[in-house]
């Protein structure tokens, strides 16, 4: 089922992912050698409940945490823990809220002190092709427009696209209908339609596109051990470009 939001259901969409876009900014300021991920977990659940919200994540599905903090060659779910980062390391942070009903929902990949320009690459080359796929999402459009903007760019510069791990619809619950790809063909897969609200988030590898759950039973990460970078907008369908619900504009990038 595919929930059509109202004009004031997307209004309240994008106070929860206004949140969620401040949050990751707070969180980006204290990315730095030595702070440990648990640290950052904490920064941001107190940020959201001093902004009269809950963390999205936490208890969703059992997930133990706000954020989702995954490290280097981990590529979503990481759980934060008192590891440590170091100088080189670069950091996904996903982080989800829910306020008045409905859920935010955004990611962003830092850098932690000076990173090698070939991850760097990486990561920037992942945030435009969130952007190029974005502008293909609007009223009339395909999934498989949407994703195959996404795959191309990656897939060019030398990166791989994680096939496993996908977009979703948001709304009044965290994941609903449908699921968005970050590969795809064009014209093909579900017609978009205005009012339809969706999480877009490229998970794009440096190496393979192969991934493996870890231990923990939460975190992915990438088989060969190489860096994967995350990057998240929520957005609502309109006829003409897409409303881009959550925000990087607090994001101060040191
Ligand atoms: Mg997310
Ligand atoms: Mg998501």
């Amino acid at each position: 089922m595919i929930y059509i939001k109202t004009p004031e259901e997307i209004e309240k969409l994008r106070k929860s992912n206004i949140l969620v876009g401040k949050t990751l900014a707070e969180v980006g300021k204290h990315v730095k050698p030595g702070v440990t991920t648990l640290e950052l977990d904490k920064i941001a659940e107190d940020f959201i409940r001093s902004n009269g919200a809950e963390p999205g994540f936490l208890g969703y599905d059992g997930f133990p945490n706000t954020l989702c903090v995954s490290v280097n060659d981990k590529v979503v779910h990481g759980i934060p823990s008192d590891y440590a980062l170091q100088d080189g390391d670069v950091v996904s942070v996903d982080c989800g809220t829910l306020m008045d009903g409905f859920y935010g929902d955004s990611a962003y990949t830092f850098c932690c002190g000076n990173v090698d320009p070939k991850v760097k690459k990486l990561l920037q080359t992942t945030k435009e092709a969130l952007y190029l796929g974005i502008a293909e999402a609007r009223a009339g459009h395909r999934l498989g427009d949407v994703g195959y903007a996404i795959q191309q760019h990656c897939q060019a510069a030398g990166f791989s696209v994680v096939r496993e791990m996908v977009g979703h619809g948001i709304g009044r619950d965290m994941h609903e209908a449908p699921e968005v790809p970050n590969y795809g063909k064009r014209g093909q897969g579900l017609l978009l339609r205005e009012g339809m609200t969706i999480a877009i988030e490229p998970m794009i590898n440096m190496g393979n596109r192969g991934i493996v759950l870890e231990r923990d039973g939460w975190t992915i990460r990438t088989i060969d051990r190489k860096p994967s970078a995350h990057f998240e907008h929520t957005i609502a369908i309109g006829k003409g470009e897409a409303d881009i619900l959550s925000t990087f504009e607090y994001i101060v990038e040191s």
